[in-house]
């Protein structure tokens, strides 16, 4: 991608990062926004998706190459906003040995005795890696905050369930992804803004189409029933762990085409930064290779 191209991108993504959580109200981002672009521009969208996604194939080997940095983008949004087809298609043209997917459901018996993030830290990328987190330890102060008896599930002791465990959790949260940056493994979150009625839309397709029936589920709708509740929930969150290290990204999402693209660019924004290459070669590594090249040439 050229000097051009990047610039665009940057300034595609840049109404959607949150870097400070001061003065962050969800009601002024607006699920429907396409930054201008028209449904016919649903080509040239799709071709900037394409090219976008190609290059960040090619950047991942670098990556890959260098092995210092990572890249932790974590995925979260209510029931239906399309996180998984964005990670489809984001992930689309990457090495599969340089990426992972992980997914947190309700947390096992063997989990729940551990503390919250033990079981995340696990699958946080390597070096050289791209990691995805489909939902995440942000679920603590969202799932959790919204339905409070599966805190009781936590066995955690009274002493330490008070009225300050959320703004501990974001405390906690935010401190721990500082200490990945620091580490070099970049985080990049992402809240899929999706409005109630395009979520009902795509749960009333669900229950109409024979083959996408198997994606409907009736907690689903019992999860809406709480929509106010966890848009709340979100809003706090990002307030509370939105940094310029560790940024919230607000992707509207109530048309898909735009949510990949808006995803993708933000991602591209981020590995642009890191201005990637291959290891150089020093003289003595130089002279290994020219020696290995005569020998390979005298066999
Ligand atoms: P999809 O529906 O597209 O398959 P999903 O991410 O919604 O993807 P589900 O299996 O439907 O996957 O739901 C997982 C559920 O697990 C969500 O309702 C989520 O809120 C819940 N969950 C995740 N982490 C926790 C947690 N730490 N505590 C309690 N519930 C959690
Ligand atoms: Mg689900």
């Amino acid at each position: 991608m050229d000097k051009d191209q990047l610039e665009r991108v940057a300034q595609l993504v840049k109404p959607y990062r949150i870097t400070s959580g001061k003065g962050f109200r969800l009601r002024d981002f607006s699920p429907a926004d396409t930054a201008g672009l028209k449904s016919a521009d649903r080509a040239e969208a799709k071709e900037m998706l394409e090219r976008g996604v190609e290059w960040l194939a090619e950047q991942q080997d670098m990556l890959y190459a260098q092995d210092h940095w990572a890249l932790l983008l974590v995925f979260q949004a209510m029931d239906a906003a399309g996180k998984d087809g964005t990670i489809k298609h984001v992930t689309s043209g990457i090495n599969p040995q340089g990426c992972s997917v992980t997914s947190f459901k309700q947390p096992s018996s063997e989990e729940l005795d551990h503390d919250y993030l033990w079981r995340c830290m696990r699958h946080v990328p390597a070096r050289g890696q791209i990691g995805i987190f489909n939902r995440s330890y942000y679920e603590e102060v969202l799932v959790v905050k919204v339905h409070q008896e599966l805190l009781q599930r936590q066995k955690l002791h009274p002493s330490l369930v008070t009225k300050k465990i959320w703004k501990q959790r974001y405390a906690d949260i935010a401190s721990y992804e500082h200490y990945l940056v620091r580490n070099g493994i970049l985080v990049l979150k992402f809240f899929l803004h999706v409005s109630k009625a395009e979520q009902k839309r795509r749960f009333m397709e669900r229950l109409d189409n024979p083959e996408k029936n198997w994606k409907f589920s009736a907690a689903d709708v019992a999860e809406r029933g709480h929509w106010a509740t966890y848009q709340e929930a979100y809003e706090d969150a990002i307030r509370h762990t939105a940094s310029k290290q560790a940024p919230w990204y607000v992707i509207p999402a109530d048309n898909k085409w735009f949510t990949r693209l808006a995803v993708a660019a933000a991602v591209v924004h981020t590995i642009a930064g890191l201005k990637l290459h291959y290891p150089v070669v020093g003289a003595a590594a130089r002279r290994e290779l020219a020696a290995a090249r005569a020998r390979l040439r005298n066999e």
